[in-house]
């Protein structure tokens, strides 16, 4: 659903991403670790078109989003970012929307939909998230995990058909951690496929069918998470893992 070949990227002189090669299939969950700087988030920001990579090719749901450097065309790209959703670090809600209208606008303005078929779409993906009560509340009036979850039920509501996220849980308080990473299995065990950047090596290890160590702008080692966290055949992996596990 996902192939990547010789992607490049560089801030100036600074090259981030050296030549990447990956295929992700449909269903499939890859968990992208490795340390601060890598490039994990630049990775998986050319995957949707937030990042213009310089090099190499991104096939993904059937669109070639780039090749040798150049992009889709920008109504393409739109389309192309409906099927690749995308979950950050820090949320994004939209502050002056309430939860629910946080989740149909997107679908209103894009997916066509009438504001009651968003509202009710909106409404049964509240309840998937755990959050049916909420749907009048503002964001601002919710812990961080509860906005997680709303930012996850948005992203869904354009009915992507893989998910990214990068380190959707890196900003929560340790207790609220969980809710969200219970989302994501949900998710997971209904087929979605899915990119994850995240430092939850127990998640990854439960969830993820492919684990891939990114250091130096380039994956140096990847593989099922029983042989990346118990037998890794590169030095970095073993260091970078026991400084976070
Ligand atoms: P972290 O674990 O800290 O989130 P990361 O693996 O996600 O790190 P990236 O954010 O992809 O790393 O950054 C990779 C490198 O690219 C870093 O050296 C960073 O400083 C640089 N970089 C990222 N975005 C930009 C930008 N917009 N302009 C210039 N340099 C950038
Ligand atoms: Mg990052």
């Amino acid at each position: 659903i996902i192939s990547i070949r010789g992607l490049r990227k560089a801030f100036g002189e600074h090259v981030v991403l050296d030549g990447i090669d990956f295929d992700v299939q449909p269903s499939q969950v890859v968990v992208v670790i490795g340390p601060s700087g890598s490039g994990k988030s630049t990775f998986l920001r050319c995957c949707n078109g937030l990042e213009q990579a310089e090099g190499g090719r991104i096939d993904i749901c059937g669109r070639t989003l780039v090749q040798d450097g150049r992009m889709l065309a920008d109504a393409d790209c739109n389309a192309l970012r409906q099927e690749v959703g995308m979950v950050f670090q820090s949320f994004n809600l939209f502050p002056h929307l309430s939860v629910l209208h946080n989740i149909a606008l997107g679908p209103r303005k894009l997916r066509g939909l009438t504001r009651e078929q968003a509202d009710a779409e909106a409404r049964a993906l509240l309840r998937k998230v755990g959050l049916e009560q909420k749907a009048g509340a503002m964001p601002a009036s919710l812990s961080g995990g509860q906005k997680q979850r709303v930012a996850i039920a948005r992203a869904l509501a354009m009915k992507p058909r893989v998910m990214l996220f990068d380190e959707p849980t890196s900003a929560l308080d340790p207790e609220l951690v969980g809710e969200v990473l219970q989302v994501m299995k949900l998710l997971a065990s209904e087929g979605m496929t899915m990119m994850v950047v995240t430092h939850e090596m127990e998640f990854a290890r439960e969830v993820a069918d492919v684990v891939i160590v990114m250091d130096g702008g380039g994956i140096i080692e990847s593989g099922p998470p029983a042989t990346i966290f118990t037998n890794p055949t590169q030095e970095r992996t073993r260091s970078f893992l026991q400084a976070v596990l």
